[in-house]
């Protein structure tokens, strides 16, 4: 374990915000975790930190983040039709995406270019192009803070839903995953109920791999998302609302336009980024935060963006789509 005094972290959070935690503790093996809760997170409080990518820290930290950086990919399992990985935490999830890609396993390639690390994709139940990460994972190995026991969960105890898991819930800052179980498919199949997905991939007149819908996937990214590198952000800020279908038939009144998807429970989904532009966010700013031009669900840091003038900007949508729509935007992206 290394640990450090008052580190900046501004280099561990993609958003770029510049504020100091009293200690940082970084996790070297999987195995050094039973040690660091008794001495450490049973003492003061505690953050637990991947890439930093859906993370937005709000002031200095006046306890321990803890960084597990412990990489590796294992197989375990290999039957004719699929294979189960076994990965740590702290492995970069586009590593995993280039794995499979080199190995022909399918089923991740949708989530190709997600920023973070693999310890971090079930917590939110990471999701894009028309797949969610529930739908590989097999378990979930880690330990409970609070009693200091090893602990590995199923598919169903993790309690997948949209962006959402029990590591957001009853588990919220009590469970530090170390590995994360995958079961991969060697059978050829892809998901493109994704619109655009599909059509990017007939307009290239590509054959149809895991390399070109990998590919096909990033370059579309690449137009619609900042590179956290060149401008701080955490991606998508809110969550795409999900409401009544009658509420839904009311608002395409005056929204004729407004696009929704079937959500679970005959409910439907909006699309966050369309009701913020409707509300006039569209790559405006306030100060050194605003939304980023060509998405306006993501919030970005110009440029020396403090924590303040981020929520400042967050909370005038909610309340300006609110006050169009009589729909309150939930934030996705955890605040610190
Ligand atoms: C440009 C951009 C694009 C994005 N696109 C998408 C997208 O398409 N789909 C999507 O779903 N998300 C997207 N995200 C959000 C983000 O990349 C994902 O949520 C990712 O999984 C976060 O990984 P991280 O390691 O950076 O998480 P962090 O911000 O470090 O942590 C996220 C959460 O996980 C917890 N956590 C981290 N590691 C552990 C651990 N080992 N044990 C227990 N808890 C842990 C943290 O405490 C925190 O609650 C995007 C973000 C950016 C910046």
């Amino acid at each position: 374990m290394k640990i450090s005094e008052n580190q900046n972290l501004k280099d561990y959070n993609t958003f770029g915000m510049e504020v100091f935690a009293r200690r940082f503790l970084q996790i070297e093996n999987a195995g050094e975790v039973p040690a660091l809760i008794t001495e450490y997170l049973h003492q003061e409080p505690f953050y637990i930190l991947g890439g930093g990518s859906n993370t937005l820290f709000t002031k200095d930290f006046d306890g321990s983040i803890v960084h597990p950086v412990f990489t590796g990919i294992e197989v375990v399992e290999q039957a004719w039709d699929a294979v189960v990985l076994r990965v740590a935490a702290g492995e970069p999830w586009d590593n995993l995406i280039q794995y499979c890609i080199r190995h022909e396993l399918f089923g991740i390639e949708n989530l190709t270019g997600i920023p973070g690390w693999v310890g971090s994709a079930p917590v939110q139940n990471i999701g894009a192009y028309g797949v969610e990460v529930k739908d590989t994972i097999l378990k979930v190995e880690g330990y409970v803070i609070s009693t200091g026991k090893s602990l590995t969960l199923s598919n169903a105890e993790c309690r997948f839903a949209y962006r959402n898991s029990i590591f957001k819930q009853e588990l919220k800052h009590d469970f530090i995953i170390t590995h994360v179980w995958f079961q991969l498919s060697k059978k050829k199949h892809f998901t493109l109920s994704y619109q655009g997905l599909a059509k990017a991939l007939e307009e290239r007149e590509l054959p149809l791999t895991l390399h070109s819908v990998s590919d096909c996937v990033r370059k579309i990214r690449d137009t619609k998302l900042p590179d956290p590198k060149i401008v701080g952000n955490g991606g998508s800020f809110f969550k795409n609302p999900v409401i009544p279908e009658e509420k839904y038939h009311e608002l395409q009144t005056n929204f004729p336009d407004l696009v929704a998807y079937d959500a679970p429970d005959g409910l439907k989904k909006l699309s966050a980024g369309q009701l913020i532009e409707k509300a006039g966010w569209k790559g405006k700013r306030l100060g050194n935060a605003g939304t980023w031009k060509n998405q306006a669900l993501v919030l970005v840091n110009y440029g020396g963006a403090t924590p303040k003038e981020v929520l400042e900007v967050a909370e005038t949508i909610i309340h300006d789509v609110n006050s169009l729509f009589d729909i309150t935007l939930e934030m996705e992206i955890n605040r610190i």
